[in-house]
């Protein structure tokens, strides 16, 4: 490779002109194409000093293909859609619940025109965003008054704030819970300034227990549902109404975070019971708040609803100006809230009811359908089945109950010893794919749950194209 004659590199001019340029020019213009190809000139430069480079590596059309490879990947978006078949339906890190086309379309016009967010076309006056959802949230729950913040978190926080700063607040040692790593019961309280003031056990806490924590620095008793774990065995829990009954006879207000907050008995379409809001209110909490992404099944958005006295005050309070939802999220909402007034349908225009309640039958039969072009991709060494698999609800609802579904279960066939790095390098492969497919590594195989695979034809059409190094 080295020779007496130094070889030059091309100079920027030359390259910007060069015929395998001009479409690059005209694709990223000349701004983002010039400080790469002098990025990639420098790199190079001191190379060909050393005669490590042939005249084809520094040709104009390498260069070119090079430097395109670079702008095609500083193009390519950071948010990009991969396909969830991990089985947890409501995955909190792959952007929970998706939305129906009803609520796209509303988030479409929401983007694209002015719209009335804070302005009441009746009077010409000036209005409040909450009024946009809140006949139909009141509808939905029996709540005498509503208000929207930007997620559940924030829900709890400011509904804490308003109602007990500078006060105790009274809760179960059993619900001192922490839901996805940076949210905890114990320092949302404080952050919000109110003081814990914990009874009863982690197992067991009895009405005695939140009667006996009762003085005048109480300003409130919360109750929030376990989420994301269970307690079983030998457990007790005060009901909702028996705690409203002491709360209100002491002259305090029962908060309730039901984390998922489901707004219709989700037994009749098979799935586990989750307390709905209506019921919470019934019993007698007076501010109970829910998340907007996760049973609900809409965009993420935290759900204050109750007393009108209490929702006045944490309206009032200054930190709902910081923590108010944006005019994206009240459109999908509102579309997404108009769904339930026909519970009849809802399974079917819901999408994550609907991925939620598809039938196990039916997961298999698509499971069956795609297993041989899998096994195609994949070759010998590797055993494909379609299977009968467990998912999840996800997103803290439900921790236990599992949704029988189907899976294609991809097994290495090589010695145990290396069956762990091949599933890696598989796992690794799908994640490099165009849409990235993410599964989940159990038992000695990679298994991907097709409960939510509905763009069957995408997914095959990339197939081909999967490497998996070995
Ligand atoms: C999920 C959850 C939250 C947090 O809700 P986000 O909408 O994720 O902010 C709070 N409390 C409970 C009980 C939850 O399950």
């Amino acid at each position: 490779m080295s020779s007496s004659v130094t070889l030059r590199l091309p100079s920027i001019d030359g390259l910007l002109r060069h015929p395998a340029c001009v479409p690059l020019l005209e694709r990223y213009g000349r701004e983002a194409l010039l400080s790469r190809l002098r990025q990639l000139l420098d790199e190079l430069r001191a190379d060909v000093l050393n005669g490590q480079l042939s005249s084809i590596e520094i040709s104009p059309e390498v260069l070119a293909g090079r430097v395109g490879e670079r702008l095609a990947q500083q193009q390519r978006s950071n948010v990009r859609r991969v396909f969830n078949l991990t089985g947890t339906v409501l995955h909190t890190n792959l952007g929970r619940a998706l939305l129906p086309d009803e609520a796209i379309d509303a988030v479409q016009m929401a983007a694209r025109y002015p719209l009335n967010l804070e302005f009441d076309l009746a009077s010409g006056k000036r209005g409040d965003r909450d009024d946009l959802i809140e006949g139909l949230i009141r509808e939905l729950t029996g709540a005498e008054a509503v208000t929207v913040v930007n997620n559940n978190a924030a829900a709890v926080l400011l509904t804490l704030n308003s109602l007990g700063a500078r006060k105790e607040g009274i809760i179960s040692r059993g619900e001192l819970i922490e839901i996805g790593g940076a949210f905890r019961i114990p320092d949302i309280m404080a952050r919000a300034g109110v003081r814990l003031h914990e009874v009863g056990t982690t197992n067991r806490t009895h009405a005695r227990d939140y009667e006996a924590a009762i003085s005048p620095r109480s300003g409130l008793i919360m109750r929030v549902h376990a989420s994301n774990y269970s307690i079983e065995g030998f457990t007790a829990r005060v009901p909702t109404a028996e705690l409203a009954e002491l709360a209100h006879r002491h002259g305090l207000p029962l908060l309730e975070d039901l984390g998922s907050g489901s707004l219709l008995d989700l037994t009749r379409w098979g799935l586990p019971a989750e307390p709905t809001v209506r019921q919470a209110l019934l019993d007698g909490a007076d501010i109970v708040t829910f998340s907007g992404d996760k049973l609900l099944g809409g965009p993420q958005a935290g759900l204050i609803v109750g007393r009108k006295e209490l929702i006045a005050k944490i309206k009032k309070n200054p930190l709902k100006r910081a923590l108010r939802v944006d005019k994206l999220t009240l459109a999908a909402l509102e579309a997404v809230l108009g769904l339930y007034r026909d519970p009849d349908r809802l399974a079917e225009r819901l999408l994550s009811l609907r991925l939620l309640t598809r039938p196990q039958a039916d997961i298999l039969a698509q499971a069956s359908r795609l297993q041989p072009a899998m096994a195609e991709v994949l070759g010998v060494p590797w055993q494909v089945s379609a299977v009968q698999a467990l998912g999840m609800i996800g997103s803290g609802s439900q921790p236990v109950a599992r949704l029988p579904s189907a899976a294609l279960c991809l097994r290495p066939q090589v010695s145990k010893r290396l069956r762990g790095r091949c599933l890696l390098n598989l796992e690794a492969a799908l994640r490099n794919l165009p849409i990235p497919v993410l599964g989940r590594i159990d038992d000695d195989a990679l298994w991907l749950d097709l409960r939510q695979l509905d763009d069957e034809p995408a997914w095959l059409a990339q197939l081909p194209q999967l490497q998996v190094e070995s």
